[in-house]
This record gives structure tokens, sequence and C-alpha cells, in this order.
């Protein structure tokens, strides 16, 4: 095992990528103290080794009504079903000029599979909103997912999608939506949103009509190890061959309250090791992003493990509803990350 751990190590300290059995050796046998080392050594190709940077955001959830049925979702209801909503203009301007006291910079914006909603009508609300706050605000306007389902219902390609949403001034959607990138694992649980080669499909899409877009991943569902690699294996490929390079690749955990799925959460410490993986796995990301949204201050234990980034979230109902909790008692946790030995820095958002 000792030989096996230092070829992976020297591996990484040649700036070699490696392979997928050198992942899953590493997850399975390296120590935290080993990993975190690896980690920091594949973080500093691309940044200062104690430097952390971050922004305040608002995942604005404007509608929740979705028809794809997920099973690990707490936030969804059926068109017919009672508590439905969709906010209207000046409800979702509400929800960012509450983003705006908090001094935040970014809004992101997540709902559902509505199947009354065709994709102009979307372009047209980000582009009212965006008339509204013009050059203040950064917008991540759709989740992959969310442009796949409603390029479908309005019988557009995905060209044909995101030149829509580039004409009318869309920058941004993001990679959200994508959970675990394995077929096996989407069809038992959301066998209606998406197979994932149709996922890459429209993120292609999406970057060749000059848009920008993410990368992320869920953990914590039941989904195997292999499945995981598969989704971080699928997404090294991509990223090495993308119309352009997706800035950033965000994991975060699996809730598993409030709805069917359920389950139990994984511990912090299975995250921070995964992280630790994705950061030398994805030796192609430049960012590498940890998750105060489902983490709390031991997210910002992230950055010891690869990451160089994360988000201070104001709200996500998405998350709430399944479990998360949202302080915004900001200092509390920068003070965890200054803790943990970091300079914090509130960055842009990365550029287009
Ligand atoms: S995870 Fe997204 S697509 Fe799936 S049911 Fe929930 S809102 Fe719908």
């Amino acid at each position: 095992m000792e030989k096996n751990l230092n070829r992976i190590a020297s591996k990484v300290g040649n700036k070699e990528r490696i392979s997928r059995s050198d992942a899953r050796f590493l997850f399975t046998e390296a120590s935290d103290q080993l990993l975190s080392e690896l980690a920091t050594a594949a973080k500093k190709r691309f940044h200062a080794g104690d430097v952390a940077t971050y922004l305040i955001m608002a995942i604005v959830n404007y509608t929740n009504v979705c028809v794809a049925k997920c099973d690990y979702c707490s936030f969804y209801r059926l068109p017919h079903q009672a508590g439905t909503y969709l906010l209207n203009f000046n409800q979702v301007c509400e929800r960012i000029d509450a983003l705006r006291a908090f001094g935040g910079t970014l809004v992101s914006f997540n709902g559902g599979f509505h199947p009354k909603l065709q994709l102009k009508d979307y372009a047209e609300l980000f582009s009212r909103v965006r008339e509204r706050y013009r050059g203040d605000l950064e917008f991540f306007e759709m989740t992959v997912a969310e442009f796949m389902f409603s390029c479908k219902l309005s019988k557009l390609t995905y060209d044909e999608g995101a030149a829509m949403l580039r004409d009318a001034g869309t920058r941004w959607v993001t990679g959200g939506g994508a959970e675990i990138l394995d077929d096996a694992f989407r069809m038992r649980h959301s066998p209606g949103k998406f197979k994932v080669d149709d996922y890459f499909k429209a993120q292609n899409a999406i970057l060749r009509a000059g848009l920008g877009s993410t990368a992320t991943q869920v953990i914590g569902f039941d989904e195997s190890l292999d499945e995981r690699l598969n989704h971080l294996e699928a997404l090294r490929t991509f990223q090495d061959s993308a119309p352009r390079k997706l800035p950033s690749f965000l994991c975060w955990t699996y809730k598993p309250w409030n709805n069917e799925l359920g389950g139990t959460e994984i511990s912090s410490r299975e995250y921070l090791r995964w992280l630790a993986v994705c950061r030398i796995f994805l030796d192609n990301f430049e960012n590498i992003r940890t998750s105060v949204l489902t983490q709390n201050e031991k997210g910002l234990e992230g950055l010891k493990f690869g990451a160089n980034d994360f988000d201070l979230p104001t709200e996500d109902e998405v998350t709430q509803k399944a479990g998360a909790t949202i302080t915004h008692d900001f200092e509390r946790i920068l003070s965890a990350a200054r803790a943990a030995g970091f300079k914090v820095q509130y960055r842009d958002p990365f550029p287009l």
C-alpha cells in the first residue's frame, strides 16, 4: 500500500494526471493528512496556498413547480399540489434587494421543471431583472438541467436555446442539477430528468454559444464510489475539449430530510476526503469550491483539502427544505476560515 501511495504522491508532485484507479486508491486508503497535503499541492498549481476567496450570493428559487419527481428532492411540488408558487417580477426583485442589503453580488436562479414556462419566458424575466440591476450584480440564470427541460418544452435545439438566451443578454448558466452524472444513478432516482450524454450536449451548446457555465456534484445519496468516479471522469474528459473552460467545480452534500429517498447524511470527514480527491483528479479545473451551504463552518476545512473558494449564501430554499441551515452571521463563518489559517478575500464573479 505504501508503495502505491508513494507512486501516486510522486505523480501529484510532478504535476502528472492521476488515473481513476489512483483516485479510488487515494479515497479508500490514504490518510486524511496525506489527502490534505496532495490536494494542497494540486491547488498550488493555480493558487497561493494560504488565500481563500469568497462571495456573498443568493439562490433565488423563483418557482417550486416541477414535474421531474426526483426522489431525493425536498423542494418540488407537482403542478396540481398545494403549496406551489411562481414568483412574479416584483417578488424576484424583493429577493434580490434582500441580497443587496447583505452586500451580496451574485444571484443564482434555480427553480424546477415548470411545464408551462417556455424558454422565452425565462429570457424575458432575466432581461428585465438585468435591466433593473444593470452592472451591479452578476447572474447565473438557469441550471443546465432547467435549460434542457425548457428547450424541449419550447421545441428548441440546445443551440437554438443557448442562442436565444445569449441574444437576450444572458451571460451564465450553471452546471447545477447534475447531482451524480451516471445513468444508473439517474435511473434509480431521477429518470425524468436527463441522461448523462444529453447533459453534456447541453453544456457544449451553452459554451459554444459564448455563455459561461460551471461544474457541480452532489454526494451522499446512495451512490457507489464507481458512480462518483464516473462523474469526475466525465467532467474531466469534457473539460479537456470543451469549447471554453468551465471555471469552477463545486461539490456539496445531499441532505436527507423531507423527501422520498431519505437516508443518513454522510460525515463531514467523508466530504473533505472526497473534496481532496476532486481537486487532485480534476487537474483541469482551476477553482474547486467548498460548500458552506451544506457544511456550514465545517465546509471551511475544505480549504485544507484542495478548495480555494466558497460562497456565503443568503438563501436557498431547495437545500433549506432538505435540512440545510443558513446563517447570516458571515463574520462567524469567515472567522472559521481564518482560524483554519487562510486569508479571506472577497472576489469578483469569475470573468466570462
Ligand atoms: S431536484 Fe430539481 S428537477 Fe428534481 S424534482 Fe427537485 S426541482 Fe425538480
